[in-house]
């Protein structure tokens, strides 16, 4: 595998297409900013950076939806500052509890029942980030949701 140049945008509306009918099913809206920035970097990894960040937002909606039914959005924002590219994804179906917004990115570390989550999602995502592409990966909590934002050099 190496790295070769792709568009940023392209390949999010790529990996969205994998997770399009269960954002339908939930009553999710996925909006994405019209910015043309193209990367030198792994494609396939980033996508699959991507697929697990939604499958999460995905199950953070049909969680949330047991207490309440309500229409949900994933934005996501990519921008450069500087040197560096960043790719903002914010889904607004309740933050991370305080105690354990550190531990996300630990293996086999879920809050889900054992048959829907192994807990090796964001593990993986943040191996791929951090390893692979070179980049950075963090959870912050905003107003009604959770933001995840990923750092890469241009
Ligand atoms: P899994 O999805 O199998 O539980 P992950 O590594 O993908 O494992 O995620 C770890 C944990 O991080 C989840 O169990 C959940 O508690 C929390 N989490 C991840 N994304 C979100 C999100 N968008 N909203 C709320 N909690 C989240
Ligand atoms: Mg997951």
């Amino acid at each position: 595998k190496e790295k070769k140049s792709f568009n940023i945008k392209d390949s999010i509306i790529q990996s969205s297409k994998i997770v399009k009918s269960s954002l339908e099913k939930n009553s999710i809206d996925l909006e994405i900013n019209e910015i043309e920035i193209e990367i030198d970097n792994y494609e396939n990894e980033f996508e699959q950076v991507i697929v697990n960040i939604l499958n999460n937002a995905i199950d953070a909606k049909i969680i949330k939806d047991e207490i309440t039914k309500f229409k949900a959005k994933i934005e996501i924002k990519i921008y450069k500052e500087k040197e560096e590219i960043f790719i903002s994804i914010f889904n607004n179906c309740g933050n991370i509890d305080e105690n354990i917004i550190d531990r996300i990115f630990e293996p086999y570390f879920t809050t889900k029942f054992e048959n829907q989550g192994t807990g090796i999602g964001l593990y993986m995502t943040k191996i791929i980030v951090e390893k692979n592409m070179g980049g950075k990966i963090e959870a912050i909590n905003k107003d009604d949701g959770v933001e995840f934002l990923i750092k890469l050099n241009a």
